[in-house]
């Protein structure tokens, strides 16, 4: 059977591994209006289910997944490895390494979105809020005041007290460091997702801003991990 590799994607390093496989599917869940696409083919919305994917993967004579998702798209890197043992295709993760503090960080690390929401009044005013326009409701009930960063607009609930600013990654320090100033951030939170949006953890640093980390969930277990998209290419 010819290699048909699915790369369940909506990051850049999906995007990355994409223009090294030539040949591949990527497959985005339709979340953002504008996505940047990968090279290549690109099918868009959910398969329904780990049932819905199992029968993508025989319809299509899928021989290899990728499941390069972001580290908090826990339910589609669950179905993947459900739907994967289910086929006997074989399955790998792509993730990319999450962040580690280094001295001057002020990081309070928590294991869930609902922990980093409990700890938001306590520490912090005026919160720079990073963690993406679908966990907003978790921060709804909260008195202070939010600047949020999304790329589409926020849906409600959201914050009562919040500005809404619609940007697109990569940022640069001096953009981030510009920013938290702008607003008087005295608080940000952020999800551990690792790569290239760490800019705004340099410039929290630097002006003494402390982070509320909102450590990954875990992995399925038994299923390869690979970091890079040449890790992931060279494999099957
Ligand atoms: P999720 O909660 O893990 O998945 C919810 C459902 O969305 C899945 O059950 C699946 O629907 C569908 N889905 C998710 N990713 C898909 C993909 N790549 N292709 C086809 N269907 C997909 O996912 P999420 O956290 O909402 O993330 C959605 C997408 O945004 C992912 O592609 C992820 O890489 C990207 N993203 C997420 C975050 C984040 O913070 N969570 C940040 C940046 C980018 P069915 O059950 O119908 O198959």
């Amino acid at each position: 059977m010819p290699r048909r590799v699915l790369i369940l994607g909506g990051t850049s390093d999906a995007r990355a591994l994409a223009g090294l496989l030539p040949g591949a599917v990527s497959s985005l869940a339709g979340r953002v209006r504008a996505p940047v696409l990968p090279p290549g083919e690109v099918r868009v919305g959910g398969f329904g289910g780990i049932d819905g994917l199992v029968d993508y993967l025989r319809a299509e004579r899928i021989t290899h997944v990728v499941d390069a998702t972001h580290p908090f798209a826990a339910r589609m890197t669950a179905h993947a490895a459900e739907a994967c043992a289910a086929t006997g295709v074989p399955l790998v993760i792509l993730r990319r390494p999450g962040w580690s503090s280094v001295p001057g960080d002020r990081w309070i690390r928590v294991p869930s979105l609902p922990a980093a929401a409990d700890l938001v009044p306590r520490l912090g005013s005026r919160v720079f809020l990073t963690t993406g326009r679908q966990d907003l409701a978790t921060f709804a009930g909260l008195d202070p005041w939010f600047l949020v960063r999304s790329v589409d607009p926020p849906d409600p609930p959201v914050p009562h007290r919040m500005l809404s600013l619609l940007d697109r990654g990569p940022f640069t320090v001096e953009g981030e460091r510009a920013l938290l100033r702008e607003h008087a951030i005295d608080l940000l939170v952020t999800k551990d997702s690792g790569g290239p949006t760490g800019a705004k953890l340099t410039a929290a640093r630097e002006l003494g801003v402390p982070v509320i980390m909102v450590d990954r969930p875990p992995l399925p277990p038994g299923v390869p991990v690979v970091r890079t998209p040449e890790e992931a290419a060279a494999l099957g």
